[in-house]
């Protein structure tokens, strides 16, 4: 049984974010029924990320995007309690610097693109350049429409180059993000996540969601799929998007390198 082809998004759609519904929990009635699924899933993923460190051919690159509050930061949090960090490289994408903003939007996503053998995730992305640029028009139009074949074309690139790539886009309805937000109100050790420019982003909530359709329908192609999680859930977002990453891995199957000939001779000395 695959479930992850009920999220990913087929090349060249039309996206309605109102047709799926962010508190989805699949097969599950409720956290307790996905407990050993996600708890073997952790085990597997410990094996299938050595093997691809071992191997160090290909890299496997998890781009996380969604509104504020949507679950990027804990979504990392969980994926990396099942990996080795020293084979993980983990990369937020805030507001370009003066450096950045002097060279093209691509250049420091590609320097943050992970090394053969690694594991790469991206909190926030390249994706930026289509979402937040556009909602405030930081650049015209013509500039970033244009962006869409230039992101195909880049993952295209990377793709082919040993990057496979998986696109999340954790998806929360504007109910759930009040709840989080207030909470980080009310909770003292939730106070420093409370950021008061959320507020202003939250108020363009309808912009960011028509930015995202176009974003998630003309951006999941074969080489680098988006997929829309259900995330009012936690625990369905995070069961889903390891159920993702094992899969993908499992078909990867990355392999120990060969010995070194002659390995059953050496001797070791007392
Ligand atoms: P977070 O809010 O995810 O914890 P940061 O505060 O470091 O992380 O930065 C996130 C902010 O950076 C978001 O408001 C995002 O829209 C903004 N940002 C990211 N990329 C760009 C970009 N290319 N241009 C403008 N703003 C960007």
């Amino acid at each position: 049984m695959s479930l992850i082809k009920d999220y990913r998004i087929k090349p060249d759609s039309q996206i309605n974010l109102k047709d799926y519904n962010p508190s989805d929990t699949g097969p599950f009635k409720d956290k307790n029924e996905a407990v050993e699924d996600v708890e073997a899933d952790r085990q597997k993923l410990i094996v299938l990320q050595e093997r691809l460190y071992a191997e160090k051919r290909r890299s496997l690159l998890i781009v996380l995007q969604g509104m504020d509050t949507s679950g990027k930061d804990g979504t990392i949090t969980h994926v990396m309690s099942g990996v080795n960090p020293q084979g993980v490289q983990v990369t937020g994408f805030g507001p370009p610097s003066p450096e950045e903003l002097a060279h093209d939007y691509l250049w420091r996503v590609h320097q943050a693109v992970p090394s053969r053998g690694h594991l790469g995730i991206f909190n926030r992305s390249h994706y930026e350049d289509v979402l937040v640029v556009r909602v405030h028009q930081l650049v015209p139009e013509k500039v970033w429409r244009a962006r869409y074949q230039q992101i195909n074309d880049f993952e295209r690139q990377l793709n082919e180059s040993g990057t496979t790539i998986l696109k999340f886009f954790l998806h929360i309805s504007k109910d759930e993000q009040k709840k989080r937000l207030q909470d980080r109100l009310d909770d003292a050790t939730k106070n420093w996540k409370f950021n008061i420019g959320d507020l202003a982003e939250r108020k363009l909530w309808d912009d960011y969601q028509q930015a995202y359709e176009d974003a998630l329908g003309k951006c999941s192609t074969d080489d680098a799929p988006w997929h829309i999680v259900p995330a009012n859930r936690k625990w369905y977002r995070n069961y889903l998007i390891m159920r993702t990453i094992v899969e993908t891995l499992e078909k990867m199957n990355p392999q120990y390198p060969p010995p070194p000939p002659d390995l059953g001779k050496v001797v070791i000395e007392d």
